[in-house]
């Protein structure tokens, strides 16, 4: 009875696997070790806890996906025990469960502990082929060959010993994003006792978000690569013959009193009550809020053409959706700490990044 037991699930799982992976039915690596492996994903470092078995990483699903929320390789998985399969949608939304990239199960990994993964795997309703073990109760996954059934190119950066994962899309079909620091050049926007000119400010952002932004595979153009002047009227013609699929203008404050503070998002009058740049608005302010910002209303500004701010007037004018982010007051002493160090302006682009990211992945649901 007992060694029926044991046997009966087993050649069940084997029936299973056979038609949908089977890579998975071929038998286990006797051993497992711990790693942690070093990742580079949409250009920004990450660390994955991996397990390696034959010299070959294998991840968790759900650390996999969690990074991967933040570009255009997002995907959703669900889990069918009923089907005994895990479903996989790219472009789908992934919830964090609150164990992503926890380290290792403690102890040794003995050969007992590593069994052929009993469920089958479908990426977009189609079965794929890709390793996978359960190892101390968890499901690893070839790190490789997930990757390439999810789209994503995998390298080995030997000399850093760093595993290179790119964004699927190609740049052709990926989205364009036009990345405007505010003024330049002649323009120095507002001054800042502390910081100077807002132009140098707004610019230090918007290569970091275009540099994150490339990094996810999406197409970026800036209106301005130095400190140059760029005209409102040329950066109007730009949004007019590109036609991008977002326009990210980004800027910083000031106001006639220096009483200013928080961070200020302007959106485009017709998505007033609803619409694409009102929902970017929000995901903006929420990661600003995130980030402990103070943030204002989201100012939505009415001239006797349409939108108030040339920028977004002409996003508008072009259907293409548009916001301006204010994220601090760099006119008085209470705020302009938001952006006083190079750290600080880091987040503050991340923050967009991350923004952008998840409105794209609204937009494709
Ligand atoms: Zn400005």
């Amino acid at each position: 009875m007992k060694l029926a037991k044991r046997i009966l699930p087993l050649l069940f799982c084997l029936l299973l696997l056979v038609p949908q992976t089977a890579f998975s039915a071929s038998a286990a690596p006797l051993s497992a070790a711990k790693s942690v492996q070093a990742v580079t994903l949409y250009g920004q470092p990450i660390t994955l806890y991996t397990y390696l078995l034959d010299n070959e990483n294998y991840v968790r699903l759900h650390d996999l996906a969690w990074y991967c929320s933040a570009g255009n390789n997002a995907f959703s998985a669900r889990w069918s025990g009923a089907d005994m399969a895990v479903y996989l949608t790219t472009g789908g939304i992934y919830i964090a469960g609150g164990t992503e990239n926890i380290p290792h199960t403690p102890g040794p990994v003995s050969a007992g502990l590593i069994e052929p993964d009993p469920y089958a795997l479908y990426v977009d309703g189609e079965p794929v082929s890709v390793r996978s073990y359960t190892i101390n109760g968890y499901g690893y996954y070839n790190l490789r060959e997930l990757c390439a059934a999810l789209g994503m190119s995998v390298e080995w950066d030997a000399a850093l010993r760093t595993v290179v994962l790119r964004p699927a899309r190609q740049a052709s079909d990926a989205p364009t994003i036009l990345v405007d620091a505010g003024h330049g050049g002649s323009d120095p926007g507002s001054i800042s006792p502390w910081l100077g000119h807002e132009s140098d400010l707004n610019f230090d952002v918007a290569v970091q978000l275009a540099e994150l932004l490339r990094g996810a595979g999406y197409n970026v153009v800036e209106t301005r690569t130095s400190d140059q002047t760029v005209s409102l009227d040329e950066r109007q013609e730009l949004i007019q013959s590109l036609r991008p699929d977002l326009v990210v203008s980004v800027h910083h404050n000031a106001s006639e009193s220096r009483t200013g503070r928080g961070a200020t998002v302007l959106a485009q009058i017709a998505d007033q009550s609803g619409g694409p740049s009102r929902q970017l608005a929000e995901l903006l302010n929420r990661e600003y809020a995130s980030l402990g910002r103070p943030v204002n209303s989201i100012v939505f500004r009415r001239g006797w053409r349409g939108d108030y701010y040339a920028i977004l007037r002409a996003a508008a004018e072009a259907g293409v959706p548009a916001v301006i982010s204010e994220y601090a007051f760099i006119d008085n002493a209470s705020d302009w700490r938001a952006v006083g160090t190079a750290q600080a302006r880091s987040a503050e682009a991340q923050a967009i990044y991350r923004a952008v990211c998840d409105w794209f992945a609204l937009q494709s649901r």
